[in-house]
């Protein structure tokens, strides 16, 4: 059995990339495991420990840098986040792909880390800067001076996209998802060797 590979998907803070992670961990035919990643953030009341996130607090976070026990971490909006790495390897091990949803400077390290033929790296573009800012916006959850950091942080983000593999434009759900599934499956075949 091909050990799994590692599929990241990223892209700017507000462009969908939690949306679109949910439908494509729905299509069984990609044998997808998710990572669960690791975060200093407050459980949001909809999220379930282990599943969503493994919240823990600074000390843990940072006992879990020092062990050399994730494979990347980054700080983002005030909190840290980072992806496990026993975990991960644990499911390349029984040969699932293991699918990583995380921001951009994180994603940075593990392609720095890994061979390109054991990676897919997919970022997910915004259809424009002025969409991205709506959405943003749109979520109006946050101060105008966070929201304008967060704009800032997004634009500088955007000229990243020369780093990855593929590059998807989130300009319809449907359509972003299938590119996403087909470029997946793809890669698959390709691993079997057919
Ligand atoms: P949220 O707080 O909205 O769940 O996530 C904030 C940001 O952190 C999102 O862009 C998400 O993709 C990213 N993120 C989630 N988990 C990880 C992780 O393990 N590592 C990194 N670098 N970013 C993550």
């Amino acid at each position: 059995m091909n050990r799994g590979m590692i599929v990241i998907l990223s892209g700017p803070s507000g462009v969908g990339k939690g949306t679109i992670r949910k439908r494509i961990m729905q299509e069984a035919s990609l044998s997808l495991a998710y990572s669960v990643s690791m975060t200093t953030r407050e459980k949001r009341i909809h999220e379930v420990e282990g599943v969503d996130y493994f919240f823990v607090n600074k000390e843990t976070f940072q006992q879990a840098i020092d062990h050399d026990a994730l494979i990347e971490w980054a700080e983002f909006v005030g909190n840290r986040y980072g992806t496990p790495k026993d975990y991960v390897e644990k499911l390349r091990n029984e040969g699932k792909n293991v699918f990583l949803e995380i921001e951009i400077e994180g994603a940075s390290q593990v392609i720095s880390q890994y061979q390109a033929h054991d990676l897919i790296t997919i970022f997910l573009m915004p259809p424009s800067f002025r969409d991205l800012e709506d959405r943003i916006r749109k979520r109006q959850t946050e101060t105008e001076d966070i929201i304008q950091k967060r704009l800032e942080k997004a634009h500088r983000e955007m000229t990243l996209y020369k780093n990855y593999q593929y590059v998807v434009v989130n300009d319809q759900v449907d359509r972003a998802v299938d590119e996403i599934i087909h470029i997946i499956a793809h890669r698959m075949a390709m691993n079997k060797g057919v």
